[in-house]
């Protein structure tokens, strides 16, 4: 029994687009695999939570399912994410648009492979977005022979064993057998003159510089593709897109839980029971805070607007600054005094 979308994400019937794309990074966010691992259930509200995404975010499905529900989706031939990389992905469009990437082709069975580069990004990098030059290795189109392995003016001949088509049929009793073309090992050409850069493959392996703009307010686990940077395609195929992982390196005295930072103050005793000002670093800088009389040990104060940058949209986060009190642990003797006074006076 599937659950209803709308429950799936805690989000009203009404609910307009930004405000599920809102919700559900809130759930990607606390079932993400990266931070539940080995958790089953986690991982099942993972994937219920992008396969809802995914729906009520397209006006269209949308349309269906508030209409039909369920099933009406799936007489439309839509039946949510088969796995993982399903949901990576469908993470990964919602970077896409800032990267230009339209291709969307998976046409051919030629297209090049699909690429992985893990990126690490200090806690600053990730709050505020950057710009990193990537090295990646990959396989590339020989320039010199235009990836076809033949030696320039030259052209690969057509199999004479095969005639071209790659496969050879050879009988065995009453059977035909279809065998790959021992000559030209199924790619139905071969080369005499084979170029030299690449060795008669076609391909060469290289090194390219990607530039990729990471945004403000990514987290650890999303991916942004990089459409056409992958694997170059062979014989004219479409070159397989890039996909930068991004993780992000804790920090010294920041915990991020969204776009929320938290950090620790320690205050005196007294300041907690008179009041006081401190100086609070945030990711924005120093920041002034006032600590009013009778401040309890874990209270938690909010300092609005100085958090990570929302992802792809306005405002931020708050800090949230936890309170520890001090209680002291040497007295002076007139110290001791002076508190036995005020203790007199609490009776
Ligand atoms: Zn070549
Ligand atoms: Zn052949």
């Amino acid at each position: 029994m599937k659950r209803d979308y709308y429950e799936v994400l805690a989000v009203a019937r009404d609910a307009s687009v930004s405000d599920i794309k809102k919700a559900y990074r809130k759930v990607a966010y606390e079932t993400h695999p990266d931070r539940n691992p080995n958790d089953p259930q986690a991982e099942e509200r993972f994937k219920e939570a992008a396969e809802a995404y995914e729906v009520l975010s397209d006006e269209q499905k949308r349309k269906i399912y508030d209409v039909r529900g369920h099933d009406g989706l799936k007489s439309q031939g839509y039946s949510g994410f088969s796995g993982f990389d399903d949901v990576f992905s469908n993470l990964a469009d919602m970077f896409s648009d800032m990267f230009g990437g339209g291709g969307r082709s998976r046409t051919g069975p030629k297209r090049g492979a699909d690429v992985r580069y893990d990126l690490e990004l200090s806690f600053e990098e990730a709050a505020f977005g950057v710009k990193k030059d990537l090295t990646i290795p990959r396989m590339d189109h020989c320039g010199t022979c235009s990836g076809t392995g033949a030696a320039p003016g030259t052209r690969p001949d057509t199999c004479q064993t095969c005639g071209g088509h790659g496969q050879i049929a050879r009988s065995q009793g009453p059977f035909m057998i279809s065998q790959t073309c021992p000559t030209c090992r199924g790619a139905g050409k071969v080369i005499r003159d084979r170029c030299q850069d690449c060795k008669g493959a076609g391909q060469i392996r290289s090194q390219r510089t990607v530039t990729v703009k990471v945004p403000a307010g990514v987290d650890t686990g999303l991916r942004i593709r990089m459409a056409g940077e992958g694997e170059a395609g062979a014989m004219g195929g479409l070159p397989g897109d890039l996909y930068v992982v991004l993780a992000v390196r804790p920090h010294e005295k920041f915990e991020r839980d969204e776009f929320n930072v938290h950090s620790t103050a320690t205050i005196s005793m007294i300041s907690a029971a008179l009041g006081d000002k401190i100086e609070v670093e945030t990711i924005h800088g120093p920041e002034s805070v006032k600590i009013t009389p009778g401040t309890q040990p874990n209270d938690v104060i909010r300092i609005r607007g100085k958090g990570i940058p929302h992802l792809q949209s306005y405002g931020h986060g708050d800090h949230m600054l936890h309170v520890r009190v001090q209680v002291p642990t040497s007295l002076s003797r007139e110290q001791r005094k002076l508190l036995e006074k005020l203790a007199e006076t609490m009776q």
